[in-house]
């Protein structure tokens, strides 16, 4: 046995067959399931529903050892922006291979943390003026709670160490991160692990009842708000939002005029307003910043997914100067001692750095709005069709919710999805797109055709 994988290793004449074989598609899967333990899945579903071992990916698309293809209509998991293998993403990463791949960020600092830094401050006109870096979403709003905590601490106010978080919120799923999450799934198991956090309804305009708009969702959402930091201010750091759309929910949408109202909260009652763009950030609601859509700025702001372009781990949390100023000190105990060890990547930073100079010299935003209004007219008979719910659209951003559907809906939506050059996973009932902003008419096209014929066979049953 042991001699037969050291040939197939090393290739001889005699064993290219077995080389052969092993590189098929079924092999691959097989040797997957073996050795791979995969994220968010019951393991055991993976004896009905397909596993996709990919080869390669070019644009929009990602190619299995067969050459089937599949359209990328989720962004893989909502990080790649401007297609697989992006040519200029590749460029750049080549370059910086070739020049750093990594130093340490406690003591060393090199150019493309310093470029990345300086151009996201920018963008949000210098309010938030200082990133600091870690590598996964959970890991950024991990820190963006602890530093809330502890600035306050720093000024004296130890006693503000609660955090309010919406129903239905995912913010991630660290111990930490999971606290200030509602979503039940992913929640529960570890409830006895988790510190208590607040919730507070969430303004998600799905539940307007007759008459009532997604204003008035928002203004009442706000009066929960306002009712609870009337009552316990003095013990809250912080209440954290996923601005315009709350996503892993199953795109719940909200109005701007939400933000607006909890900013003008946080500031009469001193809470601090995080808002978690991890998924919403990068152009995906339709402004670089979903919060540039109230007109307000948060006092912390979690970034990653979109920002590296899909390519690397790459998260940070902006923050204001106040923020940063209640750190510095002579005194080490007041600066704020965290790391991880991968903090500011070179290799993630240049990606991100390319990803920001596609939006300039594309004009991104504006290009998106055009192939969004497409999308938008390419998915009616979907928005009209009898058994969807609460079609909705921002930005680059598409759901409904199917009615009256079984238990496994969204694994049955996925297999079939497959069958028809589409990945989708919808969330419970919710079916969603999140595409890469590259998609071509013909690819929008089908995208929206495509996904018609596979949720009328799903519903078929
Ligand atoms: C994905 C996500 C996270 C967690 O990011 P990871 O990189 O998966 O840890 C946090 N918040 C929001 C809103 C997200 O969508």
């Amino acid at each position: 046995m042991c001699r037969r994988m050291d040939s197939r290793l090393r290739g001889n004449d005699g064993e290219i067959g077995v080389v052969l074989e092993l590189n098929k598609q079924s092999d691959w899967v097989a040797r997957s399931l073996r050795s791979v333990w995969h994220p968010c899945t019951q393991m055991q579903h993976h004896e009905t529903v397909p596993l996709i071992p990919v080869k390669s990916g070019k644009g929009a698309w990602l190619y299995d050892h067969e050459g089937r293809r599949y359209l990328d209509a989720i962004s893989s998991w909502w990080v790649n922006l401007f297609g697989h293998a992006n040519p200029r993403i590749n460029a750049a990463l080549k370059d910086q291979l070739d020049t750093l791949e990594h130093a340490m960020l406690a003591g060393f600092t090199h150019e493309p943390v310093i470029e990345l830094s300086e151009k996201l401050s920018a963008l949000t006109g210098h309010v938030l003026g200082h990133s600091f870096y870690a590598s996964d979403g959970a890991s950024a709003v991990e820190i963006a709670l602890k530093m809330s905590f502890h600035s306050w601490r720093n000024n004296g106010k130890s006693g503000k160490q609660e955090f309010v978080c919406l129903k239905g919120s995912y913010h991630g799923e660290t111990i930490g991160a999971l606290a200030v999450t509602d979503v039940a799934l992913f929640k529960d198991a570890y409830g006895p692990l988790l510190r208590a956090s607040q919730t507070v309804m969430s303004p998600d305009a799905r539940n307007a009842t007759e008459g009532e708009t997604a204003e008035d969702m928002a203004r009442k959402a706000a009066a929960d708000v306002e009712r609870l930091f009337i009552e316990r201010a003095d013990k809250i750091a912080a209440i954290i939002i996923e601005p315009l759309v709350q996503c892993a929910t199953g795109m719940a949408m909200h109005d701007p005029l939400y933000l607006k109202l909890v900013r003008e909260l946080c500031d009469r009652h001193s809470v601090h307003l995080i808002l978690d763009e991890i998924a919403v950030g990068c152009g995906r609601t339709g402004t670089f910043f979903a919060c540039e859509q109230a007109g307000v700025w948060p006092d912390f702001l979690c970034l990653s997914k979109g920002i590296s372009g899909g390519y690397l781990p790459l998260s940070l949390v902006m923050t204001r100067n106040e923020i940063y100023e209640a750190f510095y000190s002579s005194d080490v105990t007041r600066g704020f001692l965290h790391s991880h060890s991968y903090t500011g990547n070179p290799l993630a930073c240049r990606a991100a750095l390319a990803t920001l100079q596609i939006f300039e010299e594309d004009n991104v935003l504006a290009a998106n709005r055009i192939k969004a209004a497409r999308l938008t007219a390419a998915l009616q008979p979907l928005a009209q069709h009898k058994q969807v719910r609460n079609f909705r659209q921002r930005g680059m951003i598409w759901a409904f919710d199917a009615i009256n559907t079984t238990p496994d809906f969204s694994r049955r939506f996925f297999a079939t999805a497959v069958e028809h050059e589409l990945l989708m996973r919808p969330i419970g009932s919710t079916v969603y797109m999140m595409p890469p902003y590259i998609l071509n008419d013909e690819e929008i096209d089908g995208l929206a055709a495509n996904t018609l014929a596979v949720f009328d066979k799903v519903m078929a049953g």
